[in-house]
């Protein structure tokens, strides 16, 4: 446990230390707000073969943490910049690339290992001295007072807005509650906001696989009936594998031995990396999508997937987590260094105005795609296919889906 001081009175508290709640609290570092993260579990140790668990992380994300030095890390090697994406329906002969030389960029994205990426962020967190990492700990109580800012008129500046309890039983008071706690967030729950929740009935079955030839720094994506099936370049030649399948589909794919298991997803990958030579533990992720009605109330914003959460088809679900995390910590710095109430309501709603459109524009494409790609109907899977191939042929339409998802 890292801790740096023992005032317990912070002015920004963020719970979770994943991706999002690591990323807002490495933009704070080093600046005149008070900040403590306490995270439940211990980050993961790196072993030599990769983590299951990765990310496809955008260029745009890329940009902050280099400006931040996130990227200096020595660890940075363990990340494989992708460099083309091939996107191919199996039902068919539509298919599109996107090429980074195209669009006169050295990459597409980085794939990083999750724990490796929280690795590099903690380690720059922990050079700060305004940031105390509080970890394992959980929480038993947050005592949230959503009722304070009518009392004030507004919320006076020094005025916590929550006290939170933790397992060792030490008590914090924070003017700013952030939920970086994930899908089924307690923060959400003690601001009494509500998230509509949608189950797929699909499960992500995740590993990392050796192939006989090279996975050319290529994000490669197939699309079946059954769901999309990716294959994202890791370093030292390996490839995560991210399969979503209806849930007895993804049980009798777990039930398989590793010999049947390589043979069938060489198959469902079309041998596009030829023989699947290794694979790792199997482990399945259970899929849904769902929207909070509010990300803000007076002292309390909720980040990431605590928000919202997507299909992983895209890879775009830590992207965005990592955007909100960048635009909330820019709302409160702004408003501080202007003299504004930082932690008030109408401070936190121009960030809940400047992501809640663009996140709920991606959950509506991921689903619409997974419902497009879902159809096993011949007339459908025709259009499906020449709409592929004409957007592989129209480059401005090409490039403008791609500058989207790389958040450029
Ligand atoms: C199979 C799969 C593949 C994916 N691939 C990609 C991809 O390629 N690119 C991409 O952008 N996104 C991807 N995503 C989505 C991405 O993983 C999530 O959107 C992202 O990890 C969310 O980060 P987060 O920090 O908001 O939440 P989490 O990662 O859920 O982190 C929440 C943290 O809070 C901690 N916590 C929770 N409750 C408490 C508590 N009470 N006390 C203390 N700590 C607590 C947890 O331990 C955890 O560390 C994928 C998702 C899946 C399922």
């Amino acid at each position: 446990m890292i801790q740096k001081t023992d005032t317990g009175s912070f002015d920004v508290v963020v719970i979770g230390g994943g991706i999002v709640g690591l990323s807002f609290a490495n933009e704070l570092a080093g600046s005149d707000f008070s900040v403590a993260v306490i995270e439940r579990n211990e980050l993961k140790a790196m072993t030599d073969e990769p983590d299951c668990r990765v990310s496809a992380i955008n260029l745009s994300a890329l940009k902050r943490y280099q400006q931040t030095g996130v990227l200096d890390s020595p660890l940075a090697s363990r990340a494989c910049a992708f460099e083309k994406m091939f996107v191919w329906d199996q039902t068919g002969a539509g298919q599109i690339e996107f090429d980074s030389a195209e669009l006169g960029l050295p990459e597409l994205g980085l794939i990083i290992e999750n724990n490796v990426l929280q690795r590099m962020l903690l380690d720059n967190i922990q050079a700060a001295d305004n940031i105390s990492y509080l970890c394992p700990q959980e929480i038993i109580e947050i005592d949230y007072q959503p009722g304070h800012e009518k009392q004030h008129e507004g919320h006076v500046e020094g005025l916590a807005a929550a006290t939170i309890t933790l397992s060792s039983q030490q008590q914090l008071s924070a003017r700013l509650l952030a939920g970086a706690d994930g899908v089924n967030s307690k923060v959400r729950e003690a601001g009494l906001i509500q998230r509509v929740k949608r189950p797929y009935q699909q499960q992500a079955l995740v590993c990392n696989v050796a192939t006989s030839e090279s996975h050319q720094n290529t994000a490669w994506q197939c699309f079946m009936p059954s769901g999309p099936l990716a294959f994202l370049p890791l370093y030292n030649g390996w490839s995560s594998i991210v399969w979503s399948l209806d849930e007895d589909q993804a049980q009798q794919k777990m039930s398989l031995d590793a010999n049947a298991f390589k043979a069938v997803l060489a198959e469902a990958g079309e041998y596009k990396l030829g023989e699947i030579l290794e694979t790792s533990q199997r482990f399945l992720f259970p899929l849904s999508h769902g929207h909070v009605t509010d990300y803000v109330r007076s002292g309390l914003a909720l980040i990431g997937d605590a928000a919202h959460n997507i299909h992983p088809l895209a890879g775009q679900g830590a992207n965005l987590g990592i955007a909100d995390a960048f635009a909330l910590a820019d709302v409160i710095r702004d408003a501080r260094k202007s003299g504004r109430q930082w932690a008030a309501l109408h401070t936190l709603k121009k960030y809940q105005r400047q992501r809640k459109g663009a996140n709920q524009l991606m959950e509506m494409s991921m689903t619409g795609f997974k419902e497009l790609f879902g159809f096993d109907n011949a007339f459908i899977s025709e259009i499906r296919n020449a709409g592929l191939s004409l957007v592989d042929h129209i480059p401005a339409l090409k490039y403008r889906i791609i500058k989207q998802a790389l958040g450029v």
